[in-house]
């Protein structure tokens, strides 16, 4: 899931300041499981921005929204289908990076700001934890790696490791963390696999991670490739 959270409050007043009419979409999906974007966090920033803007003077109308997934156009005519765009002098995004984007390209034309940062792609560590995993490289080790990401997981994104730092399984640019390498290893050995650790990783084809990227499905590829 993409993890993200909340921007600064102060941050978020600021960009908003000066408009009298706001709405705030929140986003069903990831930025809901992590407590950053859901219905909850919208109610929560749109009393937070009534309160404060209205302390400072400001005559605002501020509404609430939640797009089940903001990513993705056609949950977005659900938005059209509830609230009139048009009337708003800015929304605010409570989505990831994409969301707020796509936002941006529906009601172009329109002021649309986060309120969120991106921060990465994770997993749920327990309640109210999330961990890095995946930094969406383009050129999936994992099987390789029995399952462990050494570019995301290893502080210095070692494709072929460990290190000399590494210390009874701990990583010497931070000692409170597992060393990835380690735990491949541990891994590997646990599945009576532990030759695989000696593959040396060719340099990366980082033109795999080029961007803007864009991925079409093989049954798609008529519809949107002109050539084929
Ligand atoms: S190797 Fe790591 S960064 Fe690359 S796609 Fe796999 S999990 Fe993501
Ligand atoms: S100690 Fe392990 S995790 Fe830390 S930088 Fe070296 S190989 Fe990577």
């Amino acid at each position: 899931m993409i993890v993200a959270k909340r921007k600064p409050f102060t941050e978020i007043k600021d960009i908003v300041s000066g408009h009298r009419k706001i709405l705030i979409v929140g986003c069903g999906t990831c930025v809901a499981v992590c407590l950053a974007g859901g219905e909850t966090e919208v109610a929560i920033l749109a009393s937070q921005l009534r309160i404060a803007l209205g302390l400072d003077g400001h005559d605002v109308e501020i509404d609430e929204a939640i797009v089940y997934r903001q990513c993705d156009r056609e949950f977005l005519v659900d938005l059209s289908k509830k609230k009139n765009v048009a009337d708003y002098d800015v929304i605010v995004s409570m989505a990831c990076g994409a969301g707020v984007q796509l936002l941006g390209d529906v009601y172009d034309g329109k002021l649309v700001v986060p309120a969120l940062n991106t921060v990465f792609l994770g997993v749920a560590g327990g309640p109210g934890i999330w961990t890095e995993r995946c930094e969406s490289c383009g050129d999936c080790v994992l099987g390789e790696t029995g399952g462990i990401c050494p570019i995301t997981m290893c502080a210095k994104g070692l494709l072929n490791g460990p290190c000399s730092g590494t210390r009874h399984g701990k990583c010497e640019v931070n000692p409170e963390i597992d060393c990835a390498w380690a735990k491949i290893y541990d891994r590997l050995a646990a599945r009576g696999d532990v030759g695989r650790i000696s593959k040396v990783f060719p340099p990366r084809n980082n033109s795999r991670r080029s961007h803007p990227a864009v991925v079409i499905h093989e049954a798609y590829k008529r519809r949107f490739v002109k050539d084929e």
